[in-house]
């Protein structure tokens, strides 16, 4: 005789926040992003969506699926609310008419040592003694870097990033052939391309693309390789999406809303 098991009892939102307030160290990193939870809903959670972008595209299949929560890495509020009006109104009323809650991490969530987007993308890559890369405000770090058990090349390496993270893959091919050294911090990394060379790092990978690395990493030899902002950003909230069905035994799913930038 088949018996049904028994479902069970949901998790409370507050137990929910504050776990992944305590473990994404939540109040002690500074960000534009305000982190944590950023509109309430209902205090009881079943379901959990996991998404990269806080948007009504993300909001409305997160209805669909039944989530009672969504977590982002880019939220709806940075730096804090000049006014309801207009697109935020729009998002802010979605999600209290539905009674859906949303929590936002964006840089808690990128350096986070087990569960953030720059070591899971460190560990798919294959790199070896890990170190911290890329450093923030007061000598926080937001990457990593590593070495490649063998040496690889910008394609190799590009095929590998595509496999990993599915995202459109470019490629600035400036610095060595032979690339050991590989450095990582996912979105929008561009601003550690100067770092990267002054360590002699082979090759920088990031997600997105601004006009004027070209001459920095030409001038600077060295090979930078794009896998996508969106694409580079999905294994954080993956991650926090197993983190807590183990925890609470809720239901979890991945909402995917790519973003054609
Ligand atoms: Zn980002």
């Amino acid at each position: 005789m088949n018996r049904k098991p028994t479902p069970r009892p949901p998790a409370s939102r507050d137990a929910i926040v504050s776990l992944l307030n305590a473990t994404l160290r939540t109040a002690e990193i500074s960000d534009r992003s305000v982190n944590g939870l950023q509109v309430e809903g209902a205090e009881k959670i079943t379901k959990i969506g996991l998404a990269v972008d806080a948007s009504l595209a993300t909001y409305k299949i997160a209805k669909e699926k039944g989530c009672q929560m969504i977590i982002v890495h880019h939220g709806m509020i940075w730096d804090g609310i000049k006014s309801i009006t207009g697109p935020i109104y729009k998002q802010i009323e979605f999600l209290v008419k539905n009674n859906i809650n949303l929590y936002a991490s964006h840089l808690p969530l990128d350096l986070h040592p087990t569960l953030g987007n720059n070591i899971l993308i460190a560990k798919a890559l294959g790199l070896k003694n890990i170190q911290p890369f890329g450093v923030y405000k007061n000598g926080m770090h937001i990457g990593f870097e590593g070495r490649l058990p063998k040496a690889a090349t910008v394609k190799s390496m590009s095929e590998l990033v595509k496999k990993k993270f599915g995202g459109p893959v470019s490629a600035l091919p400036f610095g060595p052939q032979k690339i050991w050294r590989v450095a990582v911090i996912a979105g929008g990394g561009s601003a550690s391309i100067p770092e990267a060379i002054e360590k002699k790092i082979d090759l920088y990978v990031t997600g997105e693309s601004v006009h004027e690395n070209h001459h920095a990493a030409l001038e600077g030899n060295l090979n930078v390789i794009y896998g996508g902002h969106y694409h580079t950003e999905k294994p954080g909230v993956q991650a926090l999406g197993e983190f807590l069905s183990k925890k609470f035994g809720v239901k979890t799913e991945f909402l995917d809303v790519p973003t054609l930038v």
